[in-house]
């Protein structure tokens, strides 16, 4: 994982509500006018897991690998990928973008001081 990048999520323009993963429409409201905005990448660790199968090969030379379910401060939950020690459960971490191995868009989280 590489090329961190702020987080950005999709943000309603009616009610302010920060959503992810994107839709058509806003899940409060059903405003249709979202934007996709900088949002505070803080979050409190929910529950996270170790990895130690895959059936991806770039993952197989990598496990065990740790997944986390982290409740952003700007409110959706969302699954990332760990980097650092192993993850304390309510701990408050950082979430960001990074590129994949194959360039994709994924979510990566740290502890965070
Ligand atoms: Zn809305």
């Amino acid at each position: 994982m590489n090329d961190a990048r702020p987080l950005e999520l999709q943000v309603c323009r009616h009610c302010a509500r920060v959503q992810y993963p994107a839709r058509e429409v806003c899940r409060d409201c059903l405003g249709g006018e979202l934007e996709r905005q900088a949002v505070d990448s803080a979050g409190e660790l929910l529950s996270w897991c170790r990895l130690h199968a895959s059936l991806e090969p770039w993952f197989q030379q990598r496990l065990p690998w740790i997944v986390v379910s982290v409740r952003l401060h700007a409110g959706p939950v969302v699954l990332a990928h760990w980097s650092g020690d192993e993850p304390v459960i309510g701990q408050t971490v950082g979430v960001q973008w990074t590129s994949d191995h194959e360039g994709r868009d994924v979510l990566t989280a740290q502890a965070r001081g």
